[in-house]
This record gives structure tokens, C-alpha cells and sequence, in this order.
């Protein structure tokens, strides 16, 4: 497989050669998280999330402590991506010589102290370019949500408007250039890109509602929910996407990093009660039986989402 594969074809290759879980109730490649069953009953998550300086983090424009925060918040998104509870964090740090390891542990502290997730291990060592990868334990109470149960007729819900992460760091970009930055809405957004949250608890109650599906969107939109649509074997027709204020369309179907979750739950099912109180929840449309289908407003969904290469 070469190194310029896309990220999913990656995947599929790697998981090719590796065993299979023996039981059927476990996944080990291509969810959110994998899932591990218990020998005394109940279900063990692993998810693992690295961070490249220069490559998935602008090392100019974001500080060590809101890497080490984002490098713990993506990872632990990806236990609310299966419903679960967080548990324990190792984290790695490679980089070189004089890497602010102090700034970087304050902000990993900081997001292992809000999610109530510990930091028990992990590794050091040099290398070239900061790389920080963090990998989590999590629990769940009730199956897992896997992103390959969507069924035809389900409704597609999402956990908030899209879009704040892209908009925060254009504006980060373009201060740098020297323009505006200022006002409360520029710093929320600025503030949804260097601090984004997990959402564990809508991720728990999602599932408690029945979620047959769900994913965090970590690489937009309209890539995210084509991983549901792909593992589930079935289509989706989006009435529109929610666009969080100050955020563009595009931002809103292709921007990353927002990590609110969209999941799929059958018609009838009590989602507005069981997340009251909780995110600001959205219903975004529903899936279909034509796997072939991927439409947005009357229109086909071009998966702008980025994709990383290798
Ligand atoms: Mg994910």
C-alpha cells in the first residue's frame, strides 16, 4: 500500500492483515473507538489520536497547552462517539530538544481534569517534529454505538450548529495578518478551535435514546456521516445543515474539529427528552435505503471533508 493512499483505504489495508476479533459482539478496526467485551460482562473502548505539529496543528497559532488540550479532547470525542464514559489516558510526547513540555502538560491536565479522564502513563522520546498522540480507555453501561447500524427511515440528528472550529481558525490566520479578531463572537469561535469540547454526555444519552449509529465529526460533515452511510450500507437526505453563527456554509459541511456528533435513532424515539438540558440538538434529516444517495438540500453532497494523506 503506498504512502500516498488515502487515510481509509489505509485503514482497510492494515486491517487486512490483521486477525479479527473472535467475537462477533467486538470491533477492532474502523469505528470510533474499538470495542472489547468483558470476560465478567460489559464493554471496554480504546481509541488512540496523534497530533502533528505542522500538520494537524499550526504550531504559530496555537500554544502548547491547547495542542495538549485539543490531543486529549479529540481522543476522548472519539469514546462520546460510541456513548461511552472516558477512564484513563496515556499520552506520548515525540519532539525535539526544548519542546515546552510544561505548557503541553498543563493544557492535556487541564482537558483530563474536565472530562475526568486520568493521565496514567505513556512515553517520551526525540524525534524531529512534535508529534503527541494520546490514547484512552472508556466504559459503557449498554452496547456501544457503532457507526454501521443506521437503518433506512431513521432520523439524523446532530448535537449543535457546524462550522465554529474552521471559522476560529480562519480568523486565527487572518489575525495574524493583521486583521480584526476582536468581539465575543470572534473569541467564542477562536475559543471552539484551540479548546474544542468532547460531548460525552450527549454521546451517552444518545445512545440511551436508541442510537443505531453514531460518529463525532472530527473531519466535517459530509465526510463523517458518509463513514455512517458506508458502514451501515444505507443513504441520507440532509433537509440542511446548521450553520453556527459566524461560520460559513462550508465551514459548516467541510470544516473539521467541531467534534459534535451526529448519530441516527429510529422515528418515534424520545432524543429531545433524553438530552434535556444538554446540547443545543438538531435534526438534520434521514438516512435512506440507495446507499448511492448523499444529499444535501436537494442536491448531491460533495464530501469536502479533508481526508488526510499518507
Ligand atoms: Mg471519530
Amino acid at each position: 500500500m503506498p504512502l500516498t493512499t488515502g487515510e481509509f483505504a489505509t485503514i482497510k489495508s492494515i486491517k487486512d492483515r490483521l486477525p479479527g476479533p473472535p467475537d462477533p459482539n467486538q470491533v477492532w478496526i474502523g469505528d470510533d473507538a474499538a470495542i472489547l467485551t468483558l470476560p465478567g460482562g460489559g464493554w471496554l473502548l480504546l481509541a488512540a489520536d496523534t497530533v502533528v505539529g505542522g500538520v494537524h496543528a499550526d504550531l504559530t497559532l496555537t500554544s502548547m497547552a491547547d495542542l495538549g488540550w485539543k490531543a486529549m479532547a479529540a481522543c476522548i470525542s472519539d469514546i462520546a462517539a460510541m456513548g461511552g464514559e472516558a477512564g484513563y489516558a496515556l499520552v506520548t510526547v515525540a519532539g525535539p530538544p526544548g519542546t515546552d513540555l510544561d505548557g503541553l502538560y498543563d493544557g492535556l491536565a487541564e482537558a483530563a481534569q474536565e472530562y475526568a479522564c486520568p493521565i496514567v502513563g505513556g512515553d517520551l522520546a526525540n524525534a524531529r517534529a512534535l508529534v503527541v498522540t494520546v490514547a484512552v480507555t472508556g466504559t459503557c453501561d449498554g452496547p456501544p454505538v457503532r457507526r454501521s447500524g443506521a437503518r433506512p427511515g431513521d432520523l439524523l440528528w446532530v448535537t449543535g450548529p457546524l462550522g465554529r472550529s474552521a471559522a476560529g481558525l480562519r480568523l486565527l490566520r487572518s489575525g495574524v495578518m493583521g486583521a480584526g479578531r476582536d468581539g465575543p463572537e470572534a473569541e467564542s469561535l477562536i475559543a471552539a478551535h484551540a479548546r474544542p469540547r468532547a460531548r460525552l454526555a450527549a454521546g451517552g444519552a444518545a445512545r440511551r435514546a436508541g442510537a443505531t449509529a453514531m460518529i463525532d465529526i472530527s473531519d466535517g460533515l459530509a465526510a463523517d456521516i458518509g463513514h455512517v452511510a458506508d458502514m451501515s450500507g444505507v443513504g441520507f437526505r440532509l433537509t440542511e445543515v446548521p450553520i453556527a453563527q459566524g461560520a460559513s456554509r462550508d465551514d459548516a459541511v467541510g470544516g473539521g474539529e467541531d467534534f459534535e456528533l451526529v448519530f441516527a435513532v429510529p422515528p418515534g424515539s424520545a432524543v429531545p427528552e433524553a438530552f434535556a438540558g444538554l446540547d443545543q440538538l438538531i435534526c438534520i434529516g434521514e438516512v435512506t435505503s440507495d446507499p448511492g444517495e448523499r444529499i444535501l438540500a436537494g442536491r448531491t453532497l460533495d464530501p469536502l471533508g479533508w481526508e488526510h494523506r499518507w
